[in-house]
């Protein structure tokens, strides 16, 4: 996993090795800037003596989770064909979990308690309408996934030099599909048109079988009026069956084949004829955060879902947010995708409530109006060298303050409880996100930026104290 580079005035250099930034802190070139992810920054470098290539960041966005990579482009031209080869080298993957979920219940519940506390006043008339939403409204949760998304990009734009992004909208290209050029064996598996198509049927179909409703199944492309009888290759005489009912229906005609179940002959029929347009579901998160990535000024490049899919089988990459993000866009080749990759959770930054109720919306105890205790808030990332005690070792996590002084500390291994304030080093300051680096690696490489990040805290007189939040 690649470091950021920072000059010495914090402006974004190209990213490098961990050994090359390792060598660069014990000769004293650099100061740690950041500990998550690993940042540093020189002291007699300034980006305007540097020579900086395009860096892409790709992103596939994901209801739970979205996937991010940050990949170097190198571009060589055939000059015979015309035809320019674009190889992604990927420097580094992080996904990000959101947490909608989180936030949905959170308002579900104030929503439950308002109603409680408020539900026995006498009724008024409303005095306005405020009840009107402005175009392009999201529900908080969904707002959320694309505020934190943009957030991610900012981000990656202060510590690298971001040229551009590449994301994806639709499943499918409508535009592609409704070529009547579709013609032989174009629509099957291993073009890209193939991918297409295949994305575009499992959203009109509803990922199940038109013939029996299997769901979760593998399921093969269908003609509906077969090709031996004259059925043509488009897309609206192609339906997705499981296994077995390709099978039994064989080269016939769906005619005689659903002959004992004329209601769902008929629902096929309707369905089958329905425009391209009705069957592309619209998602509004995903245009939203186009809208935004927009705004960036920098070049966005769109790709589908189809065109993802088809990248990732034809490179051999496991399905991964984080890879899927690689492969989105135009991609000829994809080096160096065996890497660790940093999970990023968005966790907030705890309840503006002061009031704790219980599950029936009593009052159960108050929040402290102080958030920090002891210089500690909860959500900064702390090591404790614990030496005296039960609990004797070094505990490097997100930590949870309590008034009594004894934090709890959240480490990749487990919640370690108890441990005396006195003992803990601030190394990162809560930014409303929990870091782990190796939770999924990838290839069984080394420990990706817990090695750099070890080597770093090792360092004699090599404290980064206090980095600054973002
Ligand atoms: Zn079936």
């Amino acid at each position: 996993m690649a470091v950021f580079v920072l000059d010495k005035r914090s402006k974004p250099l190209m990213p490098c090795s961990e050994k090359r930034a390792r060598l660069m802190l014990e000769r004293g070139r650099a100061r740690v800037h950041r500990m998550v992810p690993f940042t540093i920054r020189l002291v007699d470098r300034r980006m305007e003596d540097s020579v900086l290539q395009p860096v892409r960041v790709s992103i596939a966005p994901g209801s739970k989770t979205t996937g991010l990579a940050l990949l170097r482009d190198s571009e060589t031209v055939d000059a015979t064909a015309g035809e320019v080869t674009r190889t992604a080298g990927v420097l580094m993957l992080l996904e990000l979990q959101h947490r909608g979920q989180a936030i949905r219940d959170a308002l579900t519940q104030r929503l439950a308690f308002r109603r409680r506390r408020r539900g026995n006043l006498r009724y008024r008339a409303p005095r306005f309408n405020n009840r009107t939403r402005k175009e392009g409204w999201l529900a908080p949760s969904l707002q959320h996934r694309v505020d934190t998304t943009t957030a991610w990009v900012a981000r990656l734009r202060r510590w690298a030099p971001i040229t551009g992004l590449s994301t994806m909208i639709h499943r499918f290209d409508t535009q592609r599909l409704q070529n009547p050029e579709i013609q032989g064996t174009e629509y099957q598996q291993g073009t890209l048109l193939g991918y297409e198509v295949r994305e575009y049927l499992l959203e009109k179909w509803g990922r199940q079988c038109a013939y029996c409703d299997a769901e979760h199944t593998a399921l093969t492309i269908d003609h509906i009026h077969p090709k031996s009888l004259g059925g043509s290759d488009r897309v609206s005489n192609l339906t997705l069956a499981c296994f077995p009912c390709n099978q039994k229906k064989s080269n016939q005609d769906v005619r005689v084949f659903l002959a004992h179940d004329p209601k769902r002959l008929a629902r096929i029929e309707a369905q089958r004829k329905a425009p391209l347009q009705d069957a592309a579901a619209v998602n509004s998160t995903r245009w939203a955060l186009w809208g935004r990535l927009r705004g960036t000024g920098l070049d966005v490049e769109v790709g589908t879902g189809g065109r993802t899919k088809w990248n990732r089988k034809r490179f051999s990459v496991p399905k991964a947010h984080c890879l899927d993000a690689a492969c989105v866009g135009h991609v000829d080749a994809i080096r160096r995708w065996q890497q660790p990759l940093l999970s990023i959770k968005a966790t907030g930054r705890g309840s503006y409530q002061r009031t704790r109720l219980t599950r029936h919306g009593f009052p159960r105890g108050y929040l402290t109006r102080n958030k920090s205790a002891f210089g500690f808030q909860t959500g900064d990332m702390v090591k404790a060298v614990v030496t005296t005690g039960k609990k004797v070792g070094t505990y490097l996590g997100r930590v949870a303050i309590r008034a009594s002084g004894r934090f709890n500390i959240q480490t990749g291994n487990g919640l370690i409880q108890g441990i005396h304030h006195r003992f803990c080093t601030l190394i990162q300051r809560a930014d409303g996100y929990g870091y782990s680096w190796t939770k999924r690696a990838l290839n069984k490489g080394d420990a990706g930026m817990g090695a750099a990040y070890a080597a770093a805290l090792s360092l004699p007189g090599m404290n980064p104290g206090v980095s600054r939040a973002n």
